[in-house]
């Protein structure tokens, strides 16, 4: 956490705060590494109109694999339309067509714990016996044009999201707003939110006070309102999430997002860790705000 390891940025505009690996690679022909998040971090932020579109098409995967799906589609130069895996395709009455590449998704693999070694800092929660989730890409899905055979009608789901079903599922309370010292447009402290009646985006923040909760940045008491790299990355995680869920529910204040990302970091980079967070907490709050089923 040294001052030397900031990657200085002198461009607003583009999202370099996601440091030189994230996308354009210098030097290197084959610039985005599928998988790594910061990459699809920066497709969202720079081509947000994809993120609602990946929704419509592939709302039951996560967020991150929403993205990695659209991604590689625009890449072949195909249409966001449904995929599923070879044998659920034939299932159906489809086949693969020959010579299609499948699109590789981010998969829970299961490993074994081995005595002498802890799990990788990224994996998923340990689970039974011993093993614990990694989540790996695996080249398993094909999209309904990579298929032929018995007509597919696709379906497309329109984003929806409830902030009281989401609060409550989250076990998140949203209070009458207190003023407090300073201009404050909301806050988040244990798992009591704020917002202020005279902002403007009240549905931005209140992602971004969500996302406070949910990344369990107000599990610490007295969280110190320091100029901390720790407390940058807080807020570029938060806003991040804020980010995602704007852009995947079409909603005004991505331009204003991606502003105070950046202001945040002051130029810093953001590290591989806090890309996944924050699709992780965007996953989870998203979900947790789906109206009931009828
Ligand atoms: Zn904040």
């Amino acid at each position: 956490m040294n001052a030397q390891s900031n990657h200085p940025s002198n461009d607003t505009t583009d999202p370099q705060f996601l440091g030189p690996e994230a996308g354009q690679q210098a030097g290197g022909g084959q610039a985005r590494e599928l998988g790594d998040m910061r990459t699809i971090l920066q497709a969202a932020l720079t081509q947000p109109g994809v993120m609602n579109q990946a929704y419509r098409a592939f709302h039951n995967y996560s967020i991150g694999n929403q993205m990695l799906a659209a991604l590689q589609l625009l890449g072949k130069g195909l249409p966001l339309a449904p995929i599923a895996s070879f044998n659920a395709w034939r299932e159906k009455g489809r086949f693969v067509k020959k010579g299609e590449k499948a699109l590789s998704l981010f998969m829970p693999i299961s490993v074994k714990r081995r005595a002498d070694k802890d799990a990788p800092a990224d994996s998923a929660e340990a689970g039974e016996g011993g093993t614990f989730s990694l989540f790996m890409l695996r080249p398993n899905w094909f999209s309904l044009n990579q298929t032929e055979g018995d007509e597919f009608t696709a379906e497309s789901v329109t984003p929806a999201w409830d902030a009281v079903t989401a609060m409550a599922a989250l076990d998140i309370v949203e209070e009458p707003f207190r003023q407090l010292l300073g201009n404050r447009l909301g806050y988040a402290s244990a798992r009591t939110i704020g917002i202020s009646p005279l902002n403007p985006l009240k549905h931005k923040t209140r992602f971004h006070e969500m996302a406070h909760v949910v990344l369990g940045h107000t599990a610490i008491a007295d969280m110190q309102d320091d100029e901390t790299l720790t407390r940058q990355i807080e807020e570029a995680e938060a806003e991040g999430v804020a980010y995602l869920l704007c852009a995947l529910l079409d909603l005004p204040g991505q331009a204003e997002s991606r502003f105070y990302i950046q202001g945040w970091l002051h130029g810093c980079s953001l590290p591989e860790k806090s890309a996944k967070r924050i699709f992780g907490a965007a996953d989870r709050i998203m979900k947790a705000g789906q109206p009931a089923q009828h």
